[in-house]
């Protein structure tokens, strides 16, 4: 019997603990750890709410929870609860499967007033993550600056600017969709330091800003370089650049209120303000020979109460575990850091990648784990999850199995509203309140 510990169960966890399943069958038993008392991280606090289809891989991840030898254990806290040390005393191998869970810094005066907001903390605050229940993101200003060129800062343009009809089979919480409901954000601009060509948007996710009940999109048709030269572009990004084609030459619909305006070749230099976001400064910019943004010298001033900045994510470090800060990752050799230690998702690859680029991971991660512990019907002679359980209980650490998630689900089920996929419950004595503690 092997035991390995995953630590986090957004989808690399789960690849993860699905794959090393199919390799070990019953001679593994796997336990995947995570701070909060609920499972499947990036699908629950990052995956938009009005994007329930990509959300619906969860019943996935739900059946490998439900797999004998396979245990959820919410509630446990790496660094707090329990060490690397000790999961590695316990394990045959320990997996951190952690994610990017926090904001890249702009790094610009300004970057620490009031109203400038780091897309994990706003995402995490629409999604009902608990850290950021509390944010109130000033949503009584007019208008809104979104730095980044990527999906994150489709998604947040897309919250900001739909009606709430919109959000109906959304799984938004309530505090989100009130606040958003009674929005006076009208003007969002979406600044990308670089131009349409080299936007990391996917052709979808931005087809999407086509078809809004109140907001329509505006790209300056003097941004794009001349029609020929998309020919060389990879076929996604063609696409991408044909949706932001059809927005420059599409007439604004002045009966919608609210505007999604690209602001290409742009990079945010300071955000000014009296004791809050008022204005953000932004500098024109110009592609260099290597296709990089390098300023113009060029810089004029926009109106911004909120700053959403869309910028990529960053992982915590873990004490005792080297970290590359420049690539977002911790060094790792085609996932393996150190004897017995292995990362996957965007722990192991940077903040970088959608869903299902997980699951290849997590199944490379699962045969180099299967090659270095050939399965086996002996004991391996650690403690596994029983060791762990004792050691949690000696501290008072009391985890929150995957039954006890599925009292939280049905508690959040029941409390839904009409229209709404769930009611989300957002505190974590509430989470835990629900599974009777
Ligand atoms: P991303 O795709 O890496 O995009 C980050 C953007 O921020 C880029 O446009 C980058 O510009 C820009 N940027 C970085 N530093 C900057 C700075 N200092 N000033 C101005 N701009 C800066 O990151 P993301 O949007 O956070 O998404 C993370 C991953 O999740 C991506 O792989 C994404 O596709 C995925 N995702 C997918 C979905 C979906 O499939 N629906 C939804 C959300 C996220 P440069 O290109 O110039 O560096």
């Amino acid at each position: 019997m092997r035991h390995v510990a995953i630590v986090g169960s957004g989808p690399a966890g789960f690849y993860t603990a699905e794959a090393l399943g199919k390799a070990f069958g019953a001679g593994i038993a796997i336990d995947l750890l995570d701070r909060l008392p609920v499972p499947y991280g990036l699908i629950r606090f990052g995956v938009a709410p009005d994007h329930q289809s990509i959300k619906a891989v969860a019943r996935r991840y739900e059946k490998v929870a439900l797999t004998p030898g396979i245990r959820f254990l919410g509630n446990v806290h790496l660094g707090a609860d329990v060490s690397i040390e000790e999961l590695l005393h316990y394990y045959d191998a320990v997996v951190l499967a952690t994610g990017a869970p926090l904001d890249r810094r702009l790094d610009i005066p300004g970057d620490d007033l009031p109203g400038v907001i780091g897309s994990a903390a706003f995402v995490g605050w629409y999604n009902g993550h608990p850290d950021f229940a509390d944010l109130r993101p000033p949503l009584d200003v007019s208008a809104a600056a979104i730095i980044g060129n990527g999906n994150v800062a489709l998604d947040v343009a897309r919250i900001l600017a739909k009606t709430p009809a919109e959000f109906t089979g959304s799984d938004i919480v309530a505090h989100a969709f009130e606040a958003l409901g009674a929005s006076a954000v009208r003007a969002i601009t979406i600044f990308g330091r670089r131009g349409p060509h080299q936007v990391a948007m996917t052709p979808k996710e931005l087809g999407e800003l086509g078809h809004l009940a109140a907001a329509s999109p505006l790209v300056d048709q003097a941004d794009f370089p001349p029609p020929g030269t998309d020919a060389m572009l990879d076929p996604g990004q063609r696409k991408s650049v044909e949706h932001l084609r059809s927005f420059a030459a599409a007439q604004p619909d002045g009966a919608k209120p609210k505007t999604i305006a690209f602001d290409f070749f742009a990079r945010p230099v300071a955000i000014e303000g009296d004791g809050r976001a008022e204005r953000l400064v932004v500098e024109r910019t110009a592609l260099d020979a290597s296709g990089q943004a390098r300023g113009t010298g060029e810089t004029y001033t926009i109106a911004a109460g909120l700053v959403v900045s869309c910028i990529g994510y960053s992982s915590p470090p873990i004490p005792g575990i080297p970290f590359d800060q420049s690539l977002g990752r911790f060094p790792n050799t085609d996932g393996r850091i150190e004897d017995r230690l292995y990362a996957v998702g965007w722990a192991r690859r940077g903040p970088t990648g959608t869903i299902g680029t997980n699951r290849p991971d997590g199944y490379e991660v699962a045969e180099a784990i299967a090659a270095a512990f050939p399965p086996t019907a002996e004991p391996s002679g650690r403690g596994g999850g029983a060791g762990l359980d004792r050691l949690l209980d000696s501290r008072g650490c009391d985890p929150v199995l995957f039954a006890d998630w599925q009292k939280i689900e049905a508690a959040e089920v029941a409390a839904a509203r009409t229209g709404f996929a769930r009611e989300k419950l957002v505190r974590l004595p509430d989470l835990l309140k629900a599974v009777g503690r």
